[in-house]
């Protein structure tokens, strides 16, 4: 008989905020400058220096909260997380234990079966530590080196429920969480630069059974990919030795990405084993009902209800709505295209197709090409009117993009306009009906399939500047006439 298992999982995330400076000092937060380059006596942790909160840090904090319904501790407070690592000087971590500053939000996800929340149990600020460099691996180097940029730099932690039933829904847990802290614009949650970081929860239990199973830490996955490939790497293993009879021990994992293993790091910590204590050195953070009610006006529309208005106001398929807000700046692009244009569903075609196709070989974002909703719109009302053909179309809006120049100058200068005038089609069209006597008689004796392949026959030789629906038109009057 097999057992089948149910999967709990709850995820830690670890944000970086974006501001300028430090948590609790002035340096500058910024990434990829000289080690130790942004540093001062107060994040190098010297004996009699006094940490100042960071007023913006907490502002964002509060952002994140309640754009994920969390709650507020009005009155919370800053606590010493004590432990000793080369990485962090002060030997300890301002962080926040008892009291975080959001507690019981939840993050909506797309399941296949629908939308489902996921629990947070709370989001707290604390500062982050340094970074140990190593030559090579850390086995084979013979030093380490210590860079403390990173040391003091604010973050948010913030946890999830154990709400998570499959690997893929913690993946599409940190999709949601991420998007919905790019519209915040708060952090850049940028992976590769360390500021978002990712430790999970996992166990089984057998189904039925109320009783949590023995829960294992995993640590260092480096993309959402990889979260998704170590939670499943790590449900199998759990399985494995249930079935063996073994018994799991709670403990810390590390994935190694290119054995595509969990492999063990340490055994687990407890919250005792920090003796956590109150920060002496910081006032308790007091947050006013009016800056509470001033945060949630200004909370920007949150991807989900975006989403659903795309669809509601603008009358898009699903799939459009999500591929467009996807991004908020290819989303503010769509709206101000549409205000100035009325056919939602054609502006989005544009986005979705040229658009993004352009962005991917640039490698680049909605906000950093030329296109603005006045030249898109622009653009569109073109083809309408017949100005130019669709296909033009394209090689115009590629112009636009890397240039920025309005679409009736780039047609003007290169003399793209579309030849609708009749006389001069019909000429064309007559040579080429001369030259291709045979396809004349085809079509004669009731094929009309090569109508097509004399229409290609004069876009060539208008450089596609025919409009291709009169050409037809006229091919089929000049072919009857002979
Ligand atoms: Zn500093």
């Amino acid at each position: 008989m097999t057992t089948n298992y149910e999967i709990i999982i709850g995820l830690e995330v670890h944000l970086q905020l974006n501001t300028e400076s430090k948590l609790f000092c002035g340096c500058s937060t910024k990434f990829g400058e000289e080690p130790n380059a942004n540093t001062c006596p107060v994040c190098l942790g010297m004996p009699g220096t006094l940490p100042v909160i960071n007023e913006r840090a907490v502002e964002y904090a509060l952002m994140a909260c309640r754009a994920t319904d969390c709650k507020i501790n009005q009155y919370n407070k800053f606590d010493r997380k004590n432990y000793y690592y080369p990485d962090l000087p002060k030997g300890y971590q301002i962080s926040q234990f008892d009291l975080p500053i959001g507690f019981d939000g939840a993050v909506t996800i797309e399941t296949e079966d629908g939308y489902k929340d996921i629990g947070l149990t709370r989001i707290h600020l604390e500062e982050d530590a340094g970074k140990l460099i190593h030559a090579g691996s850390v086995a084979d180097s013979d030093h380490s080196l210590v860079d403390f940029n990173r040391g003091g730099v604010p973050l948010i932690e913030i946890v999830s429920e154990p709400d998570l039933r499959t690997p893929a829904e913690a993946k599409a847990y940190l999709d949601a969480l991420k998007q919905i802290m790019l519209y915040l614009g708060i952090s850049d949650c940028n992976m590769e630069e360390g500021s978002l970081r990712c430790d999970a929860n996992v166990s089984i239990r057998p189904e039925g059974q109320e009783e949590f199973g023995v829960k294992v830490e995993v640590k260092n996955m480096n993309s959402f990919k990889a979260v998704e490939n170590a939670l499943s790497y790590e449900v199998e293993r759990q399985k494995k030795m249930l079935e063996n009879g073994d018994v799991i021990s709670q403990e810390t994992r590390s994935w190694d990405d290119t054995s595509n293993k969990t492999v063990l790091m340490r055994g687990k910590e407890e919250a005792d084993d920090y003796r956590y204590f109150p920060e002496p050195d910081l006032m308790p953070l007091e947050i006013s009902d009016q800056w509470i009610k001033e945060t949630d006006d200004n909370l920007p529309e949150l991807p989900l209800a975006k989403k659903e208005r795309f669809i509601e106001d603008y009358e898009l398929p699903e799939y459009d709505a999500e591929v467009l807000t996807d991004d908020f700046k290819l989303a503010n692009l769509f709206e101000e295209t549409v205000g100035n244009y009325s056919n939602p569903k054609e502006v989005s075609n544009w986005l979705m197709g040229e658009f993004l196709k352009l962005l991917n070989e640039e490698g680049i974002s909605p906000d950093e090409s030329n296109i603005t909703g006045n030249n898109l719109a622009s653009l569109l009302k073109l083809i309408d009117d017949g100005t130019i053909s669709s296909k033009i179309a394209k090689d115009v809006f590629e112009e636009m993009f890397n240039t920025g120049k309005e679409p009736e100058a780039i047609v003007e200068e290169k003399g793209l306009t579309q030849i609708s005038d009749e006389d001069k089609l019909v000429e064309i069209i007559n040579n080429i009906l001369d030259e291709n006597q045979d396809v004349v008689e085809e079509i004669q004796s009731g094929n009309e399939r090569p109508v097509g392949f004399l229409v290609g026959q004069v876009m060539k030789e208008t450089r596609g500047k025919a409009n291709p629906q009169l050409a037809n038109k006229l091919i089929r009057e000049e072919v009857a006439k002979r």
